[in-house]
């Protein structure tokens, strides 16, 4: 299957391609759920609550050079009814500040440069593996552009508090998109990484951080670790387990036992 922007998010190219956001859904560290992945893999799921996504696409859309294309195309971007009809609703309104701090900048503007939304494909760990790079520069460097909500939030994942980078898994991301990048281009070294980041707080807030070597085989480390089990269950050798907590499981959710209310966990 010949990959483009039409059919890259597509459940016919999640089935033949693994990417990062579809391998961190197979595991429950990253909120991911085996069972919920399968179900989309199916085509018998999709995930509800489309905005933070939509929001995603219109930041990256500006980053590709296509928003007015984009808002054309998406009707439900504005407002429909009341005093603010035909305006651009409040949400993506604050995206246009995200995109104005962005622009103001001329370091996010020189790391965001190169060719953009650049698809690549790779075997790796025994899979074939899907990427796009939001920049690339061929060569020198690729950026990926990332809104989150607060640059200083931790994240308690049960043993240690963790920054937004490992949270996300955009460490693993980033390493993924070396390797895969470095095999497509057939060279023996990694391009640096580099995370274009913004926040969603008013005013927003940016940042630029880059991964060297160590982070980039840290990364992949974390994807060796845990391969094995992904692939048995997207190939059919393993049951997918259910985490019973997601959107997927708690709609389809059957109660087979009653519990003892001293069983209800704190965390
Ligand atoms: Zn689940």
């Amino acid at each position: 299957m010949l990959l483009t922007k039409d059919n890259y998010y597509s459940v016919e190219a999640n089935r033949e391609y693994l990417s990062v956001s579809q391998f961190k859904g197979f595991l429950p560290s990253y909120g991911g759920c085996e069972a919920r992945s399968m179900a989309e893999l199916a085509g018998e799921y999709t995930r509800p609550d489309k905005t933070a996504f939509d929001e995603g696409h219109y930041l990256h859309s500006w980053n590709e050079g296509t928003l007015a294309e984009f808002k054309a195309k998406n009707p439900d971007l504005y407002s429909s009814r009341g005093p603010t009809a035909g305006q651009l609703k409040s949400n993506f309104k604050h995206c246009d500040k995200m995109i104005a701090t962005l622009e103001s900048d001329e370091l996010v503007m020189k790391v965001l440069a190169g060719q953009k939304e650049v698809i690549r494909t790779a075997e790796l760990f025994g899979a074939q593996w899907k990427i796009m790079m939001d920049s690339y520069q061929p060569g020198i460097a690729f950026a990926d552009l990332k809104a989150i909500k607060d640059m200083d939030d931790k994240f308690w994942n049960g043993q240690i508090y963790e920054n937004f980078i490992d949270h996300y898994g955009y460490n693993l991301q980033m390493g993924i998109y070396a390797e895969v990048e470095r095999r497509a281009d057939g060279r023996d070294n990694w391009l640096l990484p580099h995370m274009v980041i913004v926040t969603k707080q008013d005013p927003p807030d940016k940042a630029i951080y880059y991964f060297a070597f160590a982070e980039i085989q840290a990364g992949l480390n974390i994807v060796e670790n845990n391969i094995g089990r992904v692939l048995d269950v997207k190939s059919g050798r393993a049951a997918p387990v259910r985490c019973e907590k997601c959107d997927y499981c708690r709609a389809t959710k059957k109660i087979k036992t009653i519990k003892h209310v001293s069983e209800l966990s704190l965390y």
